[in-house]
This record gives structure tokens, C-alpha cells and sequence, in this order.
């Protein structure tokens, strides 16, 4: 069982995750090796998780205007709201 690998190797002074050898009196639980592809791997998650949410702030409507306010724009622009979206969208805003 994961738990018991994880235990034995923990008393034995042994990375809980590769089983390498930690040296004596070693701080942390896994190796530098380890702990640095956990580091890599969480910075990555994390921007995943970054790139998810920037790419549903950009599939949301427009942010600060409502429906509403999009039309009241468009019709007094005399354009349509979709001309108007499209304008907003090509301005980059
Ligand atoms: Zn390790």
C-alpha cells in the first residue's frame, strides 16, 4: 500500500518519493530532485490553471458592460450590437 512505502521509507531516511537515500539529518521528505520536479510541476499547474482562467475571462461578455448598455451604445453609435462587439473586440479592450 502507497501508505506503508510511504512510511518505511520515511523511517528509513529515504526520499518518500524515489526511495534515494536522503543524507543524514536531511530536513525535508523528499529529495532535491523530487522536490524540485514538485516545485516545477506545481509552478506548471499553476499556470495552466492561469491560462484557463484569462482564456474565461475572454470568453465572458465584455467586463463593465451589461446587454444593456451594449445596445444603448450600438444604437447610438447608429451600428449594430454585433458591430458594435466586433468593434470592441478589435480594439483589443
Ligand atoms: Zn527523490
Amino acid at each position: 500500500m502507497a501508505t506503508n512505502y510511504y512510511q518505511r521509507y520515511l523511517a528509513e531516511g529515504r526520499c518518500t518519493k524515489c526511495g534515494g537515500y536522503l543524507p543524514e539529518g536531511y530536513r525535508y521528505k523528499e529529495c532535491d530532485c523530487c522536490r524540485e520536479h514538485k516545485k516545477v510541476l506545481r509552478k506548471r499547474k499553476k499556470a495552466e490553471a492561469d491560462a484557463r482562467k484569462e482564456a474565461g475571462k475572454k470568453a465572458a461578455k465584455k467586463p463593465g458592460y451589461t446587454l444593456d448598455e451594449l445596445s444603448r451604445m450600438a444604437r447610438e453609435r447608429g451600428i449594430s450590437y454585433g458591430q458594435l462587439v466586433c468593434e470592441l473586440d478589435g480594439s483589443g479592450s
